[in-house]
């Protein structure tokens, strides 16, 4: 894994732009914006997957519908790295709900609702370790 965990983070490119033929503009959009990808596969998550990774939100009211969306089609999974990662990459994707989310970001470009919104990001330093060891083994990442 990378020698700097801080400039690494986690994020998915969720089936709703998968499945909508916006991988390829996404990951445009996280090049220019200065990412470097470290890791970066086409994954179809189980149910039980999607369950294990937003296991933080189990008691929320969402997590039936979230874990079935997230295991519904492919996701692109992406080890990021750049300085202060973690907050470049929330920025650049904007806020959860894309009705709320600024000019120029992801959410507001790509996203159609506040359940299916194109991309996730790691919250923290700590998860981002824990989500890209969830999704990458060492070999595939660079
Ligand atoms: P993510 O963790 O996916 O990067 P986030 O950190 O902006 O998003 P969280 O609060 O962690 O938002 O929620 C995780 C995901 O759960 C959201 O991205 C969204 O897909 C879904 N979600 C959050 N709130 C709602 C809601 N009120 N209704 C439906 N889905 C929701
Ligand atoms: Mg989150």
């Amino acid at each position: 894994m990378a020698e700097q965990t801080g400039n690494l983070t986690f994020g998915i490119i969720k089936p709703d732009a998968v499945r909508g033929g916006k991988t390829g503009a996404i990951i445009q959009r996280i090049t220019e914006s200065g990412f470097k990808l470290r890791g970066m596969k086409l994954i179809h998550m189980t149910h039980e997957e999607a369950k294990g990774f937003y296991d933080v939100h189990r008691e929320r009211p969402f997590f039936g519908e979230l874990t079935t969306f997230m295991s519904s089609a492919s996701c692109v999974v992406l080890a990021l790295e750049k300085e202060g990662a973690i907050k470049a990459w929330r920025d650049l994707m904007g806020a959860t709900d894309p009705a709320k989310a600024d000019a120029g970001t992801i959410r507001k470009e790509f996203a159609n609702s506040i359940g299916e919104n194109a991309v996730h990001g790691s919250d923290s330093e700590d998860n981002a370790g824990i989500e890209i060891a969830y999704f990458f083994s060492r070999l595939e990442l660079v």
